[in-house]
C-alpha cells in the first residue's frame, strides 16, 4: 500500500499526484519540530502517516550508503533503491503554504579574499 503525504496542499502519492518516496514521522522532540514545520501542530500522526521527499532538501536525504569493506580494505558506496532520511532531518520545503513560518535559509557569503598580500618594495 502506498501512503499519501500528510503535508497540506501536497499531492504526493495522491491520485494524479507525483509518485514520491515517503517517510514515517519521527518520535519525541523531532516529531514536534516536524509538526511545526508542516504547520499541523495539532496533528496526531498515525502509523500510516507519512511526509514525502518533496519537503526535504537534497542534504536531508541520503541516496547512497557507505560501508567499509574489510576484505578489500576500502570504503564502498552503494546506491540506495530509495532515498533514506537523515536522522535529524526536518521538513523545510513547503510549497503552497504560507511562508511566514517557513524556515529561513540564510546564505553566508564566505569571504575568500583576505587582505591582499602586498609585496612592499622598499
Ligand atoms: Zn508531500
Amino acid at each position: 500500500m502506498v501512503n499519501k503525504c500528510s503535508v497540506p496542499n501536497c499531492r504526493g502519492n495522491y491520485k494524479n499526484g507525483p509518485k514520491v518516496t515517503v517517510f514515517r514521522f519521527p518520535k519525541g522532540e523531532l516529531l514536534r519540530k516536524w509538526l511545526v514545520a508542516i504547520r499541523r501542530n495539532d496533528f496526531k500522526p498515525t502509523s500510516n502517516s507519512r511526509v514525502c521527499e518533496l519537503h526535504f532538501t537534497k542534504d536531508d536525504l541520503e541516496y547512497v550508503t557507505e560501508a567499509y569493506d574489510e576484505r578489500r580494505g576500502c570504503l564502498i558506496s552503494v546506491q540506495l533503491p530509495a532515498p533514506r532520511l537523515r536522522k535529524t532531518a526536518v521538513p523545510s520545503q513547503l510549497d503552497g503554504c504560507p511562508s511566514y513560518l517557513s524556515t529561513t535559509v540564510t546564505y553566508r557569503k564566505i569571504q575568500t579574499l583576505g587582505k591582499k598580500d602586498l609585496i612592499m618594495n622598499k
